[in-house]
């Protein structure tokens, strides 16, 4: 069974046994009843159903319904902790989930509530502080010095393009308009990634939060979450979040008695790639196809049916409500003054630790991998990882403690993307893998431009060619002149990045071509 049984079970004994049992319980409250309740992600994929226990600090981990009597005998009834429950690592036994080299290394900002509180409850979100930036910004903030204090911030967008978010704010106040958006945007496509779905699932209240001060300091009186169809969990928590907002004055018309008006609509998306990007998700929730556009302005000025627009993403939205509590200065102080702040991953594929986790900006990949990560699973040795999904590139060993920042992912031909990390062992055959993500930017490719549609196309079956045993040397070159064309030539960034992949592993694992490759010269 998984985490939902795990809960109903443990919920289940307890009633049997006539536990004073309260399911909507704070759980920071001493009300002589136990508070059983279902969180968000807590993160640590490789090691659930996870089971934390409070106030004596335990993670009880891959824990099955035939555990469950004992966790309510022994440690709920009688403060026992389970020993077999608990994570170990090299003989130690790590009982606090702080305690757990997963966690201990990582800087949870975005994803600090998640697995901690109860994403469907309003209260528990403002018992932890919830929504006193907003009130903060509203109160004592111009719209200047709020964004301002984002640019000073350098708040990078965490959606892939590491654009600063306080300066599309600005513009966005700069221009007059009867209406403005906010867009978050939740179309979250790629393969191996799923940090904002953790977002939306685990703490959806924290992106109300930053889309409402996005909207206070830019003057948008509506907003849009466009979130993909194939996430139901999170329509429904961000919907039910939404409501609750509402029901307590902090979405709706003249919010807290003042003049503000903002409300949030969810618009769900059918699984378009491409609609992750901003001119085609914008096409969507206009109810067109979802296609991009050639744009003559910026979305800044003529965004969501032409109106000004601030767009955003789930994480970069997250991040908000910390630097207007805590200030730009704050926020600073983690990661580089070129790229502040965290940044949340999804730590997948070859790896002990797989899961979603956050670390400042400029952790090395070394520390990601092997601390984090617990290293190569079952005694392999690291090959590569692959950064940034279909839009990113694969890097290897030779860039281990390269600091994962915006520009310097960038500058080894990788991207740190929305986040997805694909950790890949020596049997990982990498020609393999870039053919893997050409078929799926080449599925997702609109088809509006032609050196996406068909470069894209023509790259696949070069691809196909080497790995059948039929390709060439001319081959590589010709891989590297379309992807170069495809890159410059593309309309929208699903073609420009498309060929990064491919382009990578030509670069930093040539000779894994080359033995595929039966030169016919
Ligand atoms: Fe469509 Fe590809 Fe052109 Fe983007 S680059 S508009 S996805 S065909």
């Amino acid at each position: 069974g998984g985490s939902l049984d795990v809960y109903e079970k443990i919920k289940s004994l307890c009633e049997k046994k006539n536990l004073n049992v309260d399911t909507v319980l704070d759980i920071h409250d001493d009300k002589g009843a136990i508070g059983i309740k279902k969180s968000g992600c807590h993160g640590f994929c490789e090691a659930g159903p996870l089971v934390r226990i409070e106030p004596n600090n335990l993670l009880y981990i891959k824990v099955t319904v035939e555990d469950c009597e004992e966790i309510v005998e022994k440690t709920l009834m009688n403060n026992e902790p389970i020993e077999r429950l608990l994570y170990k690592f090299n003989e130690k036994v790590y009982p606090s989930q702080e305690s757990i080299p997963f966690y201990e290394k990582q800087t949870r900002l975005v994803l600090q509530n998640c697995g901690h509180i109860d994403a469907e409850s309003v209260i528990e979100y403002i018992g932890i502080g919830g929504y006193t930036a907003f009130v903060k910004a509203l109160s004592s903030m111009s719209q200047e010095d709020i964004c301002n204090e984002i640019i000073a911030a350098n708040l990078r967008g965490r959606g892939g393009g590491g654009f600063p978010a306080g300066k599309k704010w600005i513009q966005v106040l700069s221009f007059s308009s009867d209406v403005k958006y906010v867009i978050c945007n939740g179309d979250e496509g790629d393969p191996g990634a799923f940090m904002d779905r953790s977002i939306m699932e685990g703490d959806p209240h924290s992106i109300i939060e930053g889309m409402l001060i996005a909207a206070y300091a830019t003057g948008a009186t509506e907003g849009y979450i466009y979130v993909r169809a194939e996430y139901p969990l999170a329509i429904q928590r961000l919907s039910k979040a939404i409501e609750q907002a509402r029901e307590i004055g902090i979405l709706g018309k003249n919010i807290l008695g003042t003049p503000f008006s903002f409300d949030i609509h969810i618009n769900k998306g059918a699984g378009a790639f491409v609609c992750g990007e901003g001119s085609a998700l914008m096409a969507s929730i206009e109810g067109e196809r979802g296609m991009p556009r050639v744009r003559a302005k910026r979305t800044v000025e003529e965004g969501l049916w032409g109106k000004p627009t601030v767009l955003n993403n789930v994480e970069t939205f997250s991040n908000v409500r910390h630097i207007i509590n805590n200030g730009a200065g704050w926020f600073k102080n983690y990661g580089p003054q070129n790229s502040p702040g965290t940044k949340a991953f999804a730590l997948t594929g070859n790896v002990r630790n797989t899961g979603l986790i956050e670390v400042p900006m400029g952790t090395t990949l070394r520390e990601v991998i092997f601390d984090i990560g617990g290293g190569i699973a079952n005694g392999k040795k690291f090959k590569a990882v692959q950064i940034g999904g279909p839009s990113g590139g694969c890097l290897s060993e030779e860039h281990l403690d390269l600091p994962l920042d915006f520009d310097s992912l960038n500058k080894a031909g990788a991207m740190i993307g929305s986040g997805g990390m694909v950790v890949m062992d020596e049997d990982t055959c990498m020609v393999s893998v870039a053919r893997f993500f050409m078929n799926f930017t080449q599925n997702e490719s609109c088809g509006k431009c032609i050196p996406c549609r068909e470069g894209t196309k023509r790259m696949l079956q070069i691809l196909d060619k080497i790995i059948e045993g039929n390709g060439t040397l001319e081959d590589l070159d010709l891989l590297e002149e379309l992807g170069d064309t495809i890159t410059k030539t593309s309309l929208c960034g699903l073609g420009k990045t498309a060929p990064n992949p491919v382009l990578s592993s030509l670069k930093y694992f040539r000779d894994e071509y080359i033995s595929h490759v039966v030169d016919k010269k």
